[in-house]
């Protein structure tokens, strides 16, 4: 039996990668400074432990682990991200992860890690244009980021590179785009626009409005957290390093996002752009390099993502009521 650690397991995507790796037969431990809000719990052995604690790292990476999958991350949308106000926690939290985990996995011989990048460490040059952004794997340098969260990012990604080069671990890396899904955070503060669109729409009375960060022309693309799952699971099995983009080509405004989520909804609902925080302008995944090395790139159409998640989200704020009774400001 294969034994793997997932790191972040307590998380979106982590909790969902427990379940798939169960599925496939592994024994799994995961590792989170917290539980899984909504229940996707199930690992084998399911520690509590801040990985930004190298004694806590020795602890979790085992010398019998076949593999390990890192996701812990100080994270969130845009909210979180933008404002400035979190950076030193995101640069000091994420690279004491990843260096802890590179460090024991060293010392205890494990061989393959997986480490989850992101689409934020590409250039901001190159997602000026909404129609039009640049995001394949070689356009990252000159590096430019525009958040703090995509250096921190980029430089890990380095630093995976620098252990498969100087100590022999297999590392594969994918950059994320925006993946969202049922089990995801959808509200709090650290949601992203995705999980914060559904929440809204399923929270505003029919005839009312909702209000959308920009002025809602800048373009995203995002992935169905069953399709991230699947290219983390065909990565690792494959013999090729990345970095890759794992995200989806289906490129959407965030207005017309929002109007595929409000048509869901049965209601009538309009728009306020307001001031927020957005990102880049544009951003899309480009799927080339994937569907060359792997010979598989996610197809799911986004309205089919958008409805599971929809009507998970309109079921938390079922649960939670009457809390969440009153319409949203
Ligand atoms: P998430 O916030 O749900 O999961 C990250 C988990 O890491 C959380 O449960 C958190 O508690 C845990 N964590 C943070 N600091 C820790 C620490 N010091 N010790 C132990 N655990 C710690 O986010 P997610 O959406 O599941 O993202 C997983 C990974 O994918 C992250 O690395 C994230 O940066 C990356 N990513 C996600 C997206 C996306 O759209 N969701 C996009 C790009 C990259």
């Amino acid at each position: 039996m294969k034994k793997a650690l997932v790191c972040g397991a307590g998380g979106f995507i982590g909790g969902h990668l427990v379940n798939r790796l169960q599925s496939e037969g592994y024994w799994v431990r995961g590792v989170d400074i917290k539980h899984n809000e909504y229940g996707n719990e199930h690992a084998d052995e399911f520690i509590i432990g801040d990985l930004r604690d190298p004694l806590v790292a020795a602890k979790v990476v085992t010398s019998d682990l076949d593999e390990i999958y890192q996701l812990a991350a100080d994270m969130g949308g845009a909210g979180f991200v933008f404002t400035g106000e979190n950076d030193a926690s995101i640069m000091h939290n994420s690279v004491l992860c990843n260096l802890n985990i590179l460090e024991e996995a060293k010392h205890k011989g494990v061989k393959r890690i997986f480490y989850s990048s992101s689409a934020c460490m590409y250039p901001e040059y190159n997602q000026m244009d909404p129609d039009n952004p640049k995001c394949s794997e070689d356009s990252a340098y000159p590096a430019a980021p525009d958040s703090e969260y995509g250096w921190e990012k980029l430089f890990s990604e380095r630093l995976y590179l620098t252990y498969q080069r100087n100590h022999g671990i297999e590392a594969r890396i994918a950059r994320f785009h925006n993946i969202f899904g049922p089990q995801g955070t959808w509200e709090g503060g650290r949601e992203k626009a995705p999980a914060a669109v559904c929440r809204k729409v399923a929270m505003a009375e029919d005839g009312g409005s909702i209000d959308i960060w920009g002025d809602g022309k800048q373009t995203r693309s995002f992935l169905i957290v069953d399709e991230c799952i699947e290219g983390i699971r065909r990565l690792m099995q494959s013999d090729f390093s990345g970095p890759v983009n794992i995200g989806s080509e289906e490129m959407i405004s965030l207005n017309d996002f929002a109007r595929m989520v409000i048509g869901l909804s049965g209601k009538t609902i309009s728009i306020n752009n307001i001031t927020g925080p957005t990102g880049v302008r544009g951003r899309n995944s480009d799927n080339r390099l994937i569907q060359e090395k792997l010979g598989w790139a996610p197809a799911t159409p986004l309205r089919v993502g958008v409805e599971k998640t929809y009507y998970w989200i309109a079921e938390q704020i079922q649960k939670k009521a009457p809390e969440h009774e009153l319409v949203e400001a």
